[in-house]
This record gives structure tokens, sequence and C-alpha cells, in this order.
């Protein structure tokens, strides 16, 4: 022991790469549980800035054991690339561990992906388009392939006619496209396969044993609480289950083991793709945050929708998953404004509702009720201690935390490794 999540408490994009290399030298193992290269973790050492979409942010220390559990969903041809790109820069993957039990994103996936969101039209869930909700629906449907399938040339051939069977039917006839043959398909996996076979591991195995050893085990979410398939904002979502439950799920990691949830909370709020989002600002000031917090998707370059921070939603995530300590971030962004709006409940066709509207509709119809704090001029990226901040960035801090109903324990203040006031120990 201990076992800490660290999930992310709005829609993505919160900084958790930051805060996960920010705690890279107290932790020996760093474990991705969900999702797959639909995420984008930005981290900056020095002048050098490493942008990963699949690899854990742990692969950047060398003391920590970069782990794939089995929840997430692997594009081979993208992990290849990414552990090929580290090299290059200097970075040996070497140390990576990778489940026998992750699902594997093909090519169908990719496909099926694109054009289901281009069939919904208007209802489109604006997706990162990597072919990750057809690869869960192929789990969950239990015609996913997986890892341990590459060292099996028969079994990946009888599991790829098997999904391809179905999905050439609905490719060909529902979306007009072109049929998609299995023999080049399992040349081209089991050439990944041999290249991946080195990192494969019972990582359920590995994780329990390091736990039983006293060791520091990271079990870092990607996407957020609101794109939780189950607590998010359905069917705007991911499909898998970001919130720190899923951590147990997507690692082999028992409940019993966790001692720390760490929520990744930003300053304001963004979202990504489609769906509802009550404190968005569409205006100049949307554009201000955007700027100011260069709010453009790491994965796919999309402008971040931007509006103001939401305590529903924190509560929200706060509940939802435990929260234990909230690692602040981007808190430098919101200086310079004169007052800075938060939203504390929302107004659903008239009426106050302190917590999230339990129907979709209800949060469709939520307007924000805001209250103004008190903003500060300074510039507050070179800030060391919490004392070093303005008293009403302080005050905004306070407040915030108030409202989360979970205490603040560290606070980013700009993109740097160093650029970060920790107050206390979140291990
Ligand atoms: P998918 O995960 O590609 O299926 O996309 C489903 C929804 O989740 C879309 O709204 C995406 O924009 C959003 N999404 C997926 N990954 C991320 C992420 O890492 N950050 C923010 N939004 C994401």
């Amino acid at each position: 022991m201990p076992a800490i999540v660290l999930v992310g408490a709005q829609w993505g994009d919160e900084g958790k790469g930051k805060a996960t290399d920010l705690l890279g030298g107290d932790v020996d193992y760093v474990v991705r549980y969900q999702g797959g290269n639909n995420a984008g973790h930005t981290v900056v050492i020095g002048d050098e800035s490493y942008a990963l979409h699949l690899l854990p942010s742990g692969i950047l220390s060398p003391d920590v054991i970069p782990v794939i559990g089995n929840g997430v969903v692997i594009d081979p041809a993208v992990m290849l690339a990414e552990i090929d790109g580290l090299r290059a820069r200097g970075i040996s993957a070497d140390r990576l561990l990778i489940s026998a039990n992750a699902h594997l994103i093909m090519p169908q996936h990719r496909t099926l992906d694109k054009v289901t969101e281009r069939y919904l039209g208007k209802a489109r869930i604006g997706t990162t388009g990597r072919g990750i909700g057809p690869a869960y629906a192929d789990k969950i449907n239990r015609m996913g392939v997986r890892v341990q399938d590459l060292f099996d040339p028969n079994i990946l051939t009888q599991k790829l006619d098997l999904s391809l069977r179905e999905k050439n039917q609905v490719l060909t006839k529902v979306y007009n496209r072109r049929r998609i043959e299995t023999g080049p398909i399992v040349e081209e996996y089991l050439a990944y396969g041999e290249r991946i076979r080195p990192y494969v591991a019972d990582t359920t195995l590995v994780l329990n044993r390091a736990l039983d050893e006293g060791k520091v085990v990271l079990l870092e979410g990607a996407q957020g609480t609101l794109l939780d398939v189950d607590h998010g904002t359905y069917p705007f979502v991911t499909s898998s289950s970001p919130t720190s439950g899923g951590a147990c799920a997507g690692s082999g990691v028992g409940p019993t083991k966790i001692t720390k949830v760490i929520g990744i909370l930003k300053a304001y709020t963004t979202r990504v793709g489609s769906g509802p989002f009550p404190t968005e600002l569409l205006d100049e000031q949307g554009e201000y945050l955007r700027k100011t917090g260069g709010e453009y998707g790491v994965t796919t370059g999309r402008d971040r929708r931007c509006g103001w921070f939401d305590a529903v939603i924190a509560r929200y995530a706060t509940r939802v998953n435990g929260v234990t300590d909230y690692f602040l971030t981007k808190l430098d962004v919101l200086s310079g404004l004169e007052r800075v709006p938060v939203c504390v409940a929302y107004d659903v066709d008239g009426e106050r509702v302190d917590e999230l509207p339990t129907t979709q509709t209800g949060f469709h119809h939520a307007k924000p009720i805001l209250e103004y704090l008190d903003g500060w001029r300074e510039d507050i990226s070179g800030a060391k201690t919490f004392s070093d901040l303005p008293a009403n960035a302080q005050a905004y801090v306070r407040a915030l935390e108030e409202m989360a109903g979970a205490q603040i324990s560290a606070i980013g203040v700009g993109p740097g490794r160093d650029q970060t006031l920790a107050l206390r120990s979140m291990i």
C-alpha cells in the first residue's frame, strides 16, 4: 500500500499529466486504467514539452514503472509510434508493462467511429475518431481482440473473422463502405505483437505484489468525471469509466487498497465535443479563457469550449469519486480579471437546483447562477508558496475548496514542472 487514484473532476483536460508527473518522484508505478489514445496529456519538463496519448505520464520519470492496465483499449500502431517518438528524444520505454487482457483497437473500430458520427449528424457525440467507442462495444459484446491474441495466429484470425463477419455487413449495407479483409490485418497485427511481446505481463499480479511490498501505485485516469459512461453527461461521454471506481476494474487493484483519490480540478471549466455545458461562454470572455489558457486539444487540435468554474460539478465529482484531495490547475490563467464569476447552483426552468439535475433534459436546461469573487491583477506564475499568492487569489482558492467539499492540496500556477504550490503531501 498505498494505491492512489488520480481522476479528472470535470470534462477532461484538467492537467492530469502535470499532476501525475509531479507525483512521479514519490510513486513506483503509474497505471493507465481506461480509455485509449483519445486522451492527451501534456507534460512540460524544462524547455521540452511532451504530448502523450496512450502511454502513462510516468514514462517520463526514469524511476517509475509505467503500466497499461486491462481496462485500456490499445491502438498498437499509435502506441509503438509513441514509444519510438520518445526513444528518439532519449527517453526509454523499456520499463513499460502492458496487460495481456487489454483490448485492441482494430481498423474496423476506427472506421465505424467515423461513419457512425457522420450518420448521427447533429446528434453526433464529437468523438475523437480514434475507434474508442466501437472497441469498447466489442469488448462488452464479447467480440473483442485482446493483446494476448496477438501471440496466437489462429486465435487472432478466428476472432477477427468473427468480428468482421458482422462489421462488414454493417459497413457495406448500412454505411455503403468497402469491406475490410481479415488477411492483411492479421499480418499487420502479428507484426505489432512481436514488438509488443517484451512488454506484456500479468499486470494485476505485478501491481498487487508491489502493493504488498509497500510500493506506491498511482492509478491514472484519462478524460474526466463528466465523461464517464455511467456518471457523466450521457450520451455525450466516452465509452469507459474514468471515475475512481473504474480504477479498480481497469487495473485489478481492489478497492480496499485505495488510500487516496486525488481530483484534478481546473480553476475554470472546459469541454471538447458535444453535450451540455452550463457555464459555457460563447462570447469574447470564452475566447479570452481559450487564448490565455491555451485551450486547444492535444489529441485533435480542436478548440476547447470554455466557461467559468462550476461548483455544482466539483461537488458532484467529490461525491462520485470520493475525492480526498484536489490539485487545482491553471489558476494563473485567471490573473488580470477584475471579478471572477463562479457558478454556485443552476436555474433549471425557473427553479434553483444545487446538485446535478437528475435528467438529461434538466441538465440541458440548466443556466448558471453566478457569484462574483474579487479578482487579482498580479502575475502569479512565479509564486512558490500559497502565501506568495495575492489575497484575492488565496480567497478564490479557499472559496473553491469550500464549494467543492474537499481540500485543495496543490495549485498549478503555470505549465512548468516547478510551477506548482504544494500545500500538503497528497500521498
Ligand atoms: P471518444 O472518447 O473519442 O469516444 O469521445 C467521446 C467524448 O469524449 C467526446 O466528446 C470527446 O471530445 C471526449 N473526450 C475523449 N477523450 C477526451 C480527453 O482526453 N479530453 C477531453 N475530452 C475527451
